[in-house]
């Protein structure tokens, strides 16, 4: 359908891929870009941006993503634990600049006839167009001023998004212990001369470290300068004697956005207005460039803005939906990090990359061979055949309590010492979950061996028991043993190798 005049409010990675593709789309459309900032301010540092939504770029502009991936850093991955490091290639890991990949989309923009009107905050309903497109961030006050059914959920962690002013070979996820506790670095390069330095902790070690009192003594637009210069301490051997450099760097909390509807008349939510996935997983401006693809497309292809906007939401809403399930277990994991700090750290690699249940264990185990057989290693004490690795793992005798099973499969002769716990959570972390740790500790007290955990057959249920059981098993110390369907043995198997769970009992069940 003919759109005359389209504003984009927000200049970040979504509005502005937005504006240009709707010029592409349709050069007779007028396409104003509104943004607050100037063109060379920007939050953050570097983003990742992975194979996938590299396809997706590539289908939908070539031009854009040729000047993005000219501007980035490839990179492998690594974990690193004290001094011991394991590395998984990924030939299709990128880090960009936050500020070059704006400038590369403001250009591209500029190019194909967008205007971009820089400095001036605006509300949605002030600006004079037929389609509004609502790019503007996380605290989108569109979304807070429409009828979107938007919710907003609070991560329990803190974290804190700065660089350092030298290239890390790899990515690298590693933990440094202090006196107040653990703090985790998810850290990445993304020029020849800078690297991400996102830093993450937990609320009560933020708390001893007095971080509470820097965060309130930190003005708006400042940078936390006393927390950079504790965390240059902490991972100075990771640094190499690098500084930590702020942007306007505190701590904030992540907060995961929901809406029920996209849109709401003639405005239109895109990118992190509309849905936020957690850091962990590198997808938000993924997640906002892949939206501007849908909307624009559907915006071509509908008659009206309300059957585009409806056909925009039917397209994207199933695989957002799915990668903020995705990030959520991340986010969960990442919470709890220190709690699996000291499995060594091929199986901490496993651990991770089978974290959300998207990596099955056996493709894992193709992609990074050496990384999956040194887990399998610590894991069953002995080398894995190649090929049949989950049947392998659950034949692994335990040594738990005493005593010697032959294989990680629980028998109906295991349930008289065994008290079961039927998991409805979907968080091992809140209330529910923390009745689930009290109980297994009862149990352990009262003479029981440990517990078993049983539930829905679905999958979602099963992994969600696996962290449950990871948490009961390390909390308490109880043998635990999860029900799951024959179908997912895979995850079982995965859930083993993670030390997640002890044992496994195999159920004829069909997952839904
Ligand atoms: C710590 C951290 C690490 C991350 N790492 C990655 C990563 O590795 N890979 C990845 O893909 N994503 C990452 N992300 C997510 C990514 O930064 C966002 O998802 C992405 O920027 C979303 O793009 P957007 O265009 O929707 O919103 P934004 O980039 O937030 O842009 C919104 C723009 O709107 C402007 N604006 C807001 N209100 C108004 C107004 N009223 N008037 C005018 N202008 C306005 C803002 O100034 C801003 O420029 C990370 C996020 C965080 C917090």
């Amino acid at each position: 359908m003919p759109h005359r005049r389209v504003a984009v409010l927000g200049g970040g990675p979504g509005g502005l891929y937005a504006a240009r593709l709707l010029r592409l789309a349709d050069p007779t459309c007028e396409v104003v870009v509104h943004e607050q900032g100037r063109p060379e301010e920007t939050f953050g540092f570097g983003v990742g941006l992975a194979a996938g939504t590299q396809r997706n770029l590539q289908a939908a502009d070539p031009d854009t993503l040729r000047d993005i991936l000219a501007a980035g850093y490839r990179h492998d991955m690594t974990m690193r634990v004290g001094e011991d490091v394991v590395r998984v290639r990924n030939d299709h890991l990128v880090g960009v600049a936050r500020t070059e990949l704006l400038a590369i989309l403001q250009r591209h923009a500029e190019k194909a006839g967008a205007r971009l009107e820089f400095g001036t905050r605006c509300a949605a309903q002030d600006l004079d167009a037929d389609v509004v497109v609502a790019a503007d961030g996380v605290s989108s006050a569109t979304r807070e001023a429409g009828d979107f059914g938007a919710t907003v959920d609070v991560g329990r962690g803190l974290y804190l998004w700065c660089a350092a002013d030298f290239a890390l070979h790899d990515a690298m996820f590693s933990p440094a212990s202090t006196e107040h506790g653990t703090f985790v670095t998810h850290a990445y390069p993304y020029a020849p001369t800078r690297s991400t330095f996102l830093i993450e902790t937990d609320e009560a070690t933020w708390h001893r470290a007095g971080f509470d009192a820097t965060t309130e003594a930190t003005a708006a637009d400042a940078t936390d300068e006393a927390s950079l210069r504790y965390l240059e301490r902490a991972f100075a051997d990771r640094l190499d004697g690098h500084p930590l450099i702020g942007n306007r760097t505190r701590w904030l909390r992540f907060r995961t956005v929901h809406c029920e509807r996209w849109s709401d008349g003639r405005t239109v939510l895109l990118g992190d207005a509309a849905h936020t996935a957690h850091y962990s997983i590198g997808s938000g401006t993924k997640l906002a460039m892949e939206d501007a693809i849908a909307l624009v497309d559907a915006l071509g292809e509908e008659q009206d803005t309300t059957s585009a906007f409806r056909r925009y939401e039917d397209v994207r809403r199933p695989s957002v939906e799915r990668l903020q399930e995705l990030a959520r277990r991340s986010q969960l994991w990442w919470e709890s990090f220190p709690e699996r700090m000291h499995l060594p750290v091929e199986q901490l690699m496993v651990a991770y990359m089978t974290r959300a249940g998207n990596v099955p264990l056996d493709r894992f185990a193709e992609t990074a061979p050496d990384v999956v057989h040194a887990a399998l290693e610590h894991y069953g004490d002995g080398a894995a055949p190649p090929g049949g690795i989950v049947e392998w793992v659950l034949d692994r005798p335990l040594h738990h309590g005493g005593r010697r099973r032959p294989d990680r499969r629980a028998t109906p002769a295991d349930d008289g010492e065994l008290v079961t716990i039927e998991n409805v959570t979907t968080d091992p972390w809140d209330d529910d979950g923390d009745a689930a740790v009290a109980r297994a500790r009862a149990a352990r007290e009262r003479g029981a061996a440990g517990v078993r955990l049983s539930g829905p057959a679905e999958r979602g249920a099963l992994l969600t028991r696996l962290d449950l059981a990871e948490r009961i098993r390390t909390e308490t110390g109880a043998l635990t043993v999860v029900d799951g369907p024959e179908a997912l043995r895979d995850d079982l198997a995965a859930g083993l190798v993670s030390a997640r769970t002890d044992l496994v009992a195999l159920t004829a069940e069909e997952p839904a």
